[in-house]
């Protein structure tokens, strides 16, 4: 499963093949130093039994989480873990071989062609990189831990109050994410005339939890320029300026035909 979630589902390697040139860093075995490979003896005399330095064992292969053989040159499956080149040093290591059979190198060191470190593909990176990194350290700073969501009472459109208004139900609740308590005051425009009934004018909610409450809308029906009119609420904490949000709702009233 893990092998078919490597080879299949994980986008690294399909990314990876995309953003690749002839100096990008590979997982690579040296083929001129490894083959011919086989097996033999610890000791032997490798120029005169005419053998590379693997000794066939299969080693990388068997620890390679996509199950590929790395022997047989870069392929897309590869998600460049580096378990072949440990597994292969550990061989080189007992046969007394020197490491780096498998090792990292670029297609262009592997073919002896000069390398370049700074080319346009990089810097186009870099950039980017910049861009999101920036962007997410931007959107961390301007974080407000303060979160307000307004579910409208589903079980009645709207009712008609005894002065004759219209009134809808929400209900509200206040994600407070800060690591102390506050105070929220809340209030609401969108309609002329409009009336915010609360049980409690002031919502104290504690640290890091959720409180929800009941908020009543009230509004004259000659107010309402249609079936259902944009309203917004407006949360501001009463001990810190800088806590506030809104959000917008939905008030539906009978219309003017
Ligand atoms: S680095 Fe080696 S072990 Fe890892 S995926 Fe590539 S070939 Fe397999
Ligand atoms: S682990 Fe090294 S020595 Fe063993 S088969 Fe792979 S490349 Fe050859």
């Amino acid at each position: 499963m893990r092998e078919q979630v490597c080879l299949y589902m994980c986008p690294y390697a399909r990314f990876q093949s995309a953003m690749f040139d002839s100096d990008t860093l590979i997982v690579a075995y040296h083929p001129e130093r490894g083959e011919p490979r086989g097996s033999r003896r610890c000791g032997t005399d490798l120029q005169q039994a005419g053998l590379g330095d693997c000794i066939d064992c299969n080693v990388c292969v068997q620890v390679c989480p996509t199950g590929i053989d790395i022997r047989k040159g870069l392929q897309y499956e590869c998600i460049a873990c580096s378990a072949c080149i440990d597994g292969c040093n550990e061989i080189m290591d007992k046969m007394n071989y020197p490491r780096g059979l498998i090792d990292y190198t670029t297609e262009n060191a592997a073919l002896g062609n000069p390398q370049r470190i700074l080319r346009p593909r990089v810097m186009v990176y870099a950039a980017i990189l910049l861009i999101l990194c920036g962007s997410v350290l931007t959107n961390l700073l301007q974080r407000i831990p303060l979160e307000l969501d307004v579910i409208r009472d589903r079980n009645t459109l709207y009712r008609e109050t005894r002065e004759g208004l219209i009134e809808n139900v929400y209900k509200l609740k206040i994600l407070n994410m800060d690591e102390q308590a506050h105070r929220y005051m809340l209030t609401a425009d969108g309609i002329d005339g409009l009336k915010l009934v609360l049980d409690e004018p002031v919502i104290e909610v504690r640290a890091g939890t959720v409180q929800q409450f009941i908020a009543r809308i009230q509004a004259d029906e000659f107010n309402l320029e249609d079936r259902s009119v944009s309203i917004s609420f407006h949360l501001q904490a009463a001990d810190a300026n800088h806590l506030q949000t809104s959000e917008e709702a939905r008030f539906v009233g009978p219309g003017k035909n």
